[in-house]
């Protein structure tokens, strides 16, 4: 079922006591009935999901994850396993986020590894496709996003998409304080259902599609207006509490 659904991207940010501040004061407004969203998700540095997952216990608010690595256990230095994410209460995954995509060399191979792999372990993965500026002007928006989940889809079957999240995440709009305005948002999220929809209406009348870039207090409510829009993936605007819930509210 299509669901209402904001999470926060918190990427490599936060201290210990910053992220007690913070999550205090997003259980207090959740808690308080202020966000709309059915469903409110925090993707913390793992390093603090144990935290997270002490300080969010009892509170309606989920817990997922930036990244974690296919294989389930071996000589991966520095990484973490899907399974691992579980005993931290995980439900979520963010799954080919660009700055993995760009800065870590991942191949839509290696995302639909991914995606799999956070699959086998119950977690809803949420994958992220979203084209450059360069892409854009030459007017290669949607053949890029198609490209990059038609990628998954290939290889994990429509099927799985009925346990999926997308996030289309336009690389030029995200940390850049731009924003695809809320026709071009819908623009490639329609596009992007009806892909599905020629594969299975079903799910694609079902699946959850977020949009991603310079989401702010101010421009929330238009982009989750559009039909085809429903919920964000906020960066930058998600370490702020105030800012955050207002997000949460207009969804
Ligand atoms: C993101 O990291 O997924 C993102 C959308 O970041 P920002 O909201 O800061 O653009």
């Amino acid at each position: 079922m299509r669901t209402s659904l904001v999470v926060a991207n918190w990427k490599m940010h936060g201290r210990k006591s910053e992220v007690t501040q913070l999550l205090s004061a997003i259980k207090i407004g959740i808690k308080a009935g202020v966000a709309a969203a059915e469903k409110v998700v925090i993707c913390p540095p793992s390093i603090f999901l144990g935290q997270v997952e002490q300080e969010l216990a009892g509170s309606k608010i989920a817990i997922g994850a930036q990244n974690a690595h296919p294989q389930i256990k071996g000589a991966f230095t520095g990484e973490v396993a899907f399974a691992m994410l579980k005993e931290f209460s995980c439900s979520y995954v963010i799954i080919g986020h660009s700055e993995r995509r760009e800065l870590f060399a991942e191949s839509d191979k290696f995302v639909t590894e991914k995606f799999l792999a956070a699959q086998e372990q119950n977690l809803i993965p949420i994958l992220c496709v979203g084209e450059t500026q360069t892409q854009r002007e030459s007017g290669l928006s949607k053949a890029v996003v198609l490209e990059q989940l038609q990628a998954v889809i290939s290889e994990a079957g429509i099927e799985s998409f009925s346990n999926a999240v997308i996030a289309y995440e336009p690389i030029w709009a995200i940390g850049t304080g731009l924003t695809a305005t809320p026709e071009q948002a819908q623009e490639v999220h329609a596009t992007l259902r009806s892909f599905l929809a020629e594969l299975n209406r079903e799910i694609a009348d079902n699946i959850t599609m977020l949009y991603g870039g310079s989401v702010k207090a101010n421009n929330a409510k238009a982009l989750f207006d559009q039909v085809d829009i429903d919920g964000a993936l906020v960066g930058g605007a998600s370490l702020d509490a105030e800012e955050f819930l207002t997000i949460c509210a207009a969804a």
